[in-house]
């Protein structure tokens, strides 16, 4: 057994004066108790006991370079001295705007915020905006952020959930008022004829519709084939907005993103995570008459850290490696992603434990089931969670990191040396489980 003894005491001790020990409620999940990292350097976290893990978690989702990537973390430096915040525009702001909508899929314009959730709010503020109308339509399992507006149907109870045709929104979490209820419509996903009818219920009402173009929070589900292109014009003739949520999928299952990938553009998408290799930038891309409302409108976006000195240094020094010789890295992180795939699903059926590795190779999920690889968030909950977390322990214990879902997220740091090492140690945890 690997000890834990100082994460342990460090965990106590920190509880006492960090509500619940932790910065975000996500934290609590780990065994045997929030583990404390001593540091993190490419594809390898040390923890304060000792430990190392073979991190594929990567901050969920941020750290597509590895931890501490060395260009980044010397670009960032050097921008130390010219200050961090101006409450005004700096040069890295415009070369950093104008690659962006160089590089990204229907990114007339940018404009940048700080996390995931707020760029999120952005983009519903402007579809509503835009539009003249209140409703947001969203999918069941998919994840925008934790505020009041967005943390709805996430991860909801299905005895809370209503009938799979037509969902109930459900609050995720008490605090939550109950009106932003009303402004919410939520639909299963990757079904066009639920969107239609979804739709056809609230017609002249969705001011967006907004998802994750690949349902990675929710099951790692990549969309059926046309449905994404179904989705665009559902929303051009309901006139909703269409808006993609790449917060996770965004320069990590491409250099451009879920909608490059899968062929669509959306009106307004959302950036965060690993556009800035760890260091803290989101990002609403879009239509420039959309986004042209917030000064022409008046629609308020604001936010002190927003567009801040070191984010953007260190989202021009990702961009030079990421876009190098256009996106090699993203080539060689699917090759890497691939055949740890692979190898994880022949593992599985070596042990005969029932397994599906779905997703793309920077962010796939292992799924218990015996069934077929999860299209939906009902079809996840269905699968075996406790199997998944059995698995996630069993990982960890052979220095392995994924998280509780068993979630596997890729960077550029880990090569074929790690992916074997890391399969050797799965062959073990596998037929652990098998036995069980
Ligand atoms: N959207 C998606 C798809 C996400 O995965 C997340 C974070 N996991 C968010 C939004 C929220 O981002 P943040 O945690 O930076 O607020």
């Amino acid at each position: 057994m690997r000890s834990y003894t100082k994460s342990i005491a460090l965990y106590e001790r920190t509880r006492k004066h960090l509500a619940g020990g932790v910065s975000s409620n996500v934290r609590y999940a780990s065994t045997p108790v929030p583990l404390f990292f001593a540091r993190g350097e490419g594809a390898r976290l040390y923890d304060v006991d000792g430990n190392v893990h073979i991190d594929y978690v990567l901050g969920n989702g941020p750290a597509i370079l590895g931890h501490a990537p060395k260009s980044v973390i010397e670009a960032v430096a050097a921008s130390l001295a010219d200050g961090q915040v101006f409450a005004a525009q700096h040069p890295r702001e415009t070369e950093l705007s104008e690659r962006l909508c160089r590089l990204l899929p229907g990114a007339e314009v940018v404009r940048f915020a700080t996390s995931g959730t707020e760029a999120v709010l952005m983009a519903m503020r402007l579809a509503r905006a835009f539009t003249g109308r209140d409703k947001i339509l969203k999918f069941e399992g998919h994840y925008h952020g934790r505020s009041d507006q967005s943390y709805i149907s996430a991860r909801p109870p299905l005895n809370e959930a209503g009938p799979a045709e037509a969902p109930v929104p459900v609050a995720g979490s008490p605090g939550m008022p109950a009106s932003v209820l009303d402004d919410t419509v939520v639909c299963g996903w990757n079904d066009l004829d639920l969107l239609r009818q979804a739709l056809e219920r609230h017609k002249g009402e969705i001011a967006g519709v907004i998802m994750e173009p690949m349902m990675v929070n929710g099951g790692a589900a990549a969309p059926e084939p046309g449905y994404l292109e179904g989705a665009r014009e559902l929303c051009r003739q309901n006139g909703a907005l269409f808006i993609c949520d790449e917060v996770i999928t965004g320069f990590r299952i491409g250099l451009r993103g879920a909608q490059a990938r899968f062929g669509v553009t959306a009106d307004l998408a959302i950036y965060a995570k690993a556009v800035a290799a760890g260091f803290p930038l989101a990002m609403v891309a879009g239509r420039r008459d959309v986004m042209d409302t917030l000064f022409d409108k008046g629609v308020m976006h604001g936010g002190t850290y927003n567009g801040n000195v070191q984010s953007m240094a260190a989202a021009l020094a990702a961009l030079d490696v990421l876009e190098a010789e256009d996106g090699a890295v993203y080539r060689a992180m699917d090759a890497c992603g691939t055949r740890l795939m692979q190898g994880l699903a022949a593992l599985g059926r070596k042990h005969g434990v029932a397994m599906q590795v779905q997703g793309a190779p920077a962010i796939f999920q292992t799924h218990f089931t015996a069934g077929r690889p999860p299209r939906n968030y009902r079809d996840a909950v269905a699968c075996d969670r406790d199997r998944a977390l059995a698995f996630h322990r069993g990982l960890q214990e052979e220095g392995i990191r994924v998280n509780q879902q068993a979630k596997w997220f890729l960077s550029t740091a880990h090569d074929e040396a790690i992916v074997d090492e890391t399969l050797a140690a799965a062959d073990r945890v596998l037929a652990k489980l098998a036995k069980h």
